[in-house]
């Protein structure tokens, strides 16, 4: 389906924070994803595999879900594999542990392992579902037993992001027939991604006290397929360098799980706060569901 918003010319001068010296790496969750309300497979992944190779990521890592894997979602893999990217790990059907039980869960990363470790470029690194480790401290170290007997390593992230929920929010008013400034959604994409990026980078240097290798988390979806290359520019415009994923993971801060009593669906930054009771905030105010409608109703045409 064609594109109903409307692009008027970008005014982008609100992002005034300059800081130098960060390095991050791109991961992207959920992939391979069908059509969605608003963009073809082909298209959404032309524009992903160009935007990378356009703003210069070497190599980005994809977070893979299992069910979603038929020979369009394959063949999608293998061309992001050929382009130089990572396939990983991210259970056969996105689900949360506490739902499944802990056995279930183990089999059902297990089924999609051997679904994606015969493709090219893959490495044993798993993403959990929404970032949920299980509430139990025992369907905790269940899995990661058994993922350290299938010798994975834990994809965390370090920089959480609500990307996927102005995404949906996106999606869903074009499905209504609402219209809106394409280049004001540009804005809020990037200022939400950027603010948190700039709240993990503080927490980082608050807790770890040495600058970090950075992970954000993005996903497969159509914002990030419009606005991929104009995201990474502004990185780098700040002063942030684009690392390669395999370089970011071998950052010690992705090296244990740490031991948390309660919620543990968050960066590795958090993990590593809650175990040292770090005081609250925990998020920046760009994670929250109603900073993010606020700011995409402001998208939309009147
Ligand atoms: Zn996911």
């Amino acid at each position: 389906m064609k594109c109903l918003w409307v692009s008027f010319f970008a005014v982008s001068l609100f992002f005034s924070d300059i800081s130098y010296g960060q390095e991050v790496a791109i991961s992207i969750d959920d992939a391979p994803h069908d059509h969605s309300p608003t963009m073809l497979r082909p298209d959404r992944l032309s524009k992903i595999i160009h935007g990378l190779q356009k703003s210069g990521v070497e190599e980005a890592i994809f977070f893979v879900v299992g069910e979603r894997i038929d020979n369009a979602g394959r063949k999608d893999l293998i061309r992001y594999a050929k382009a130089g990217h990572l396939i990983s790990n991210h259970t056969f059907s996105h689900r949360h542990p506490d739902k499944m039980g802990a056995k279930a869960y183990i089999q059902d990363i297990q089924k999609n392992d051997e679904i994606i470790r015969h493709l090219p470029n893959f490495v044993p690194l798993f993403r959990y579902p929404f970032l949920d480790q299980g509430k139990s401290s025992e369907t905790r170290h269940q899995i990661k037993k058994a993922l350290d007997k299938l010798n994975y390593k834990i994809g965390y992230v370090s920089i959480d992001t609500a990307d996927w929920d102005l995404n949906e929010q996106y999606e869903s008013a074009i499905t209504t027939g609402k219209k809106g400034n394409l280049d004001q959604l540009r804005d809020v994409y990037i200022s939400i991604l950027w603010e948190a990026s700039q709240f993990y980078e503080k927490r980082a240097q608050g807790l770890v006290g040495r600058p970090v290798k950075h992970v954000l988390l993005l996903h497969e979806n159509a914002l990030l397929a419009l606005f991929l290359n104009d995201l990474i520019n502004h990185y780098k415009k700040n002063g942030w360098k684009i690392i390669r994923a395999s370089d970011a993971f071998n950052d010690p801060i992705y090296s244990r799980m740490p031991e948390v009593d309660k919620d543990s669906s968050d960066s590795i930054l958090n993990q590593l706060a809650r175990e040292k009771v770090f005081p609250e905030p925990y998020s920046s105010l760009a994670e929250k569901h109603d900073e993010v409608t606020k700011r995409f109703q402001a998208t939309l045409l009147r």
